[in-house]
């Protein structure tokens, strides 16, 4: 084993430009940590709230909470796991934009057979948002019309086609009509053209004037007031994401005055606290995907160093599906 890695760095917070690559050791595995050789690594948009400071992290600071690859080497304690298991994982410590990371064995999964690195990076982050979301913050039932905001995105695209095979009949945003294509080939029945159309009229018209019960909401900011107005009598308004900034302080009784309303800002931590939940929510996925019910759809591929481009596409609404960097 090298005694040095490549790794993503970054020394103050601030746009993709901070973004260094460095030579750092190679980690050692501490107790109740696997070794993992990286494969592939997910690129997730919470990577930028981290490099911005919109998510506050201590500096300097290495990036990154998805990846997949070999186990190299198990901590003292770990049963879980053994060298040579196939792994993935979708959490902290930051440091996952580096060729070895450590990480927690508990907060790891193993990869079934016939799932790759490549798709295991791209998809548990994004595939178990997409499970806790649909299946327990709003368990979404046949027959519901639902909203998901970018829907050819990341998580969108895992959204829609999981909604779907839930029964329920999706309303998809897209910011291009290529995107609203891509939308619409995972399945949604209907796509907005979010930058150009009114978005509450568009849906208000769909769903004959009712609106939606859940409205899953990852844009943030630029979508809120649509979002809001879009919802049916007594809906969800699921507020996971802050793509285009985070959503301003609003006052509650407007969730009274649009209707009776609910509003949520879960994140995915907090849906799976316990090995047992992390275990559950990714066997869920894993099944999903085997069926092929959702397919994961990595739609750019990058070098490890070119982590910068890879924020700048993320930034500039350029990417489509997951985005990997490979060691
Ligand atoms: P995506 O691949 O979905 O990329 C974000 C998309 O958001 C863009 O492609 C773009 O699609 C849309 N978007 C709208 N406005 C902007 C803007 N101003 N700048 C950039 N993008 C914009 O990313 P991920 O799949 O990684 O994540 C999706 C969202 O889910 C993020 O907000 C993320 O923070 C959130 N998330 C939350 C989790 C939680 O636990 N709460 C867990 C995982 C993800 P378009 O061009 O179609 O508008």
């Amino acid at each position: 084993m090298p005694e040095l890695m490549k790794a993503i760095i970054f020394q103050q917070a601030g746009g993709p430009d901070v973004l260094e690559i460095a030579e750092v050791p190679v980690p050692a595995v501490g107790p109740g940590q696997v070794l993992v050789k990286q494969q592939a690594i997910g690129v997730n948009f919470i990577d930028t709230y981290h490099r911005s400071g919109l998510y506050p992290v201590k500096l300097p600071s290495r990036l990154g909470m998805e990846g997949a690859g070999v186990v190299e080497a198990v901590g003292d304690g770990v049963t879980r796991f053994k060298a040579g298991d196939l792994v993935a994982y979708a959490s902290g410590p930051l440091g996952a934009y580096a060729e070895y990371h450590a990480v927690v064995a508990d907060r790891a999964v193993k990869l079934p057979d016939g799932v790759s690195a490549e798709i295991g990076a791209a998809a548990l982050l994004k595939g178990m948002t997409a499970e806790f979301l649909l299946r327990r913050c709003y368990p979404v039932k046949a027959g519901e019309t639902i909203l998901v905001h970018a829907a050819a995105g990341g998580v969108g695209s895992i959204l829609v086609q999981w909604a779907k095979h839930l029964g329920a009949t999706v309303i998809g945003t897209a910011g291009s009509e290529d995107k609203a294509r891509r939308a619409k080939a995972h399945g949604a029945d209907h796509v907005i053209l979010y930058r150009d159309q009114d978005v509450a009229a568009e849906v208000r018209r769909i769903t004959d004037g009712a609106g939606v019960p859940v409205a899953y909401d990852s844009v943030g900011a630029a979508t809120f007031e649509g979002t809001l107005a879009s919802l049916a009598r007594r809906g969800l308004f699921v507020s996971f994401g802050n793509a285009s900034g985070p959503v301003p302080a609003f006052e509650p009784a407007r969730l009274q005055r649009a209707g009776s309303l609910f509003f949520t800002r879960p994140t995915m931590g907090d849906y799976q606290v316990t090995t047992q939940e992390l275990d559950e929510s990714a066997g869920a996925l894993f099944e999903v995907i085997k069926s092929g019910a959702v397919k994961i759809e990595i739609g750019q591929t990058f070098r490890l160093t070119q982590a910068k481009t890879a924020h700048e596409a993320l930034h500039g609404r350029e990417t489509v599906g997951a985005s990997l960097l490979i060691p």
